[in-house]
């Protein structure tokens, strides 16, 4: 039998643990993905038909946000970006012909043309918009029923993030901004984005929603927000730095 490893097992975007929601160790199988240079954290969907382990369970990983730290969320967050990487990029890009995994690099080359493909991040702006003293901008997309959240969004082919930011804040609440500054970012595995944080101020304009996207959006004061978005998320450490100047994911503390 194989050397034990630690194991990221999936089934779509649910994660299995045990009931202290810790990973299991299990023999390395011939196609799971490897993580690290010693072989011993690997990565693999659960099998159609294996069956979950007596004392495990399957867990969404947005779940294990909230009882992780974040160190032990970005290196899932990672397992589940690479597996799902693997999962789409099965043919080549370019001629159609299967794809070959190459071990050491995390490439998915193509043996008849040689094109590679590697795992690719997608950057998102999300930005936290103050007006005066006291009060910050919170939207609510269509799809929830009570949470507010920030105004968010992908950056476009030849735009700046900063660009991207404007935009995305014209696109959905039709206001103009001032005044931007870099907070910090975050890897997001809904599916592979990396979350890129700013701050700016209100400048002009009324609020005018993108209404496809955007239920409600208006300036809360401090004092009475609605429903945010869960801890762990950027947008909700956004807020907690606005309200009490937190530190936005920062390197050296745990979540909770
Ligand atoms: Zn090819």
């Amino acid at each position: 039998m194989s050397k034990l490893s630690i194991a990221y097992i999936f089934q779509n975007q649910q994660l299995l643990v045990d009931h202290d929601f810790q990973l299991p160790q299990v023999g390395k199988l011939k196609d799971d993905l490897i993580l690290s240079a010693d072989f011993e954290v690997i990565a693999r969907d659960l099998k159609q038909n294996e069956s979950i382990p007596s004392g495990y369970q399957l867990v969404p990983i947005r779940q294990l946000l909230q009882v992780w730290n974040k160190q032990q969320f970005e290196q899932a967050s990672r397992a589940v970006q690479l597996l799902e990487w693997r999962r789409n990029h099965q043919f080549c890009g370019r001629c159609g012909e299967k794809t070959k995994q190459i071990l050491d690099q995390f490439s998915m080359k193509c043996p008849s043309c040689g094109y590679s493909q590697y795992p690719r991040v997608n950057p998102c702006v999300i930005t936290i918009i103050t007006r005066g003293d006291d009060e910050i901008l919170l939207a609510k997309n269509t799809r929830h029923k009570k949470m507010y959240s920030l105004i968010a969004g992908f950056v476009e082919v030849g735009e700046t993030l900063e660009e991207a930011v404007r935009r995305e804040t014209k696109e959905e609440v039709n206001i103009e901004i001032k005044n931007i500054q870099y907070l910090a970012s975050q890897p997001w595995p809904f599916p592979s984005n990396l979350m890129i944080a700013f701050r700016a101020e209100y400048h002009s304009g009324e609020i005018k929603l993108e209404e496809k996207e955007i239920s409600d959006a208006q300036f809360f004061k401090f004092d009475a927000l609605p429903e945010l978005p869960f801890k762990g998320s950027i947008a909700y450490e956004m807020i907690m730095h606005i309200l009490h100047g937190n530190r936005v994911a920062d390197e050296t503390k745990e979540w909770l």
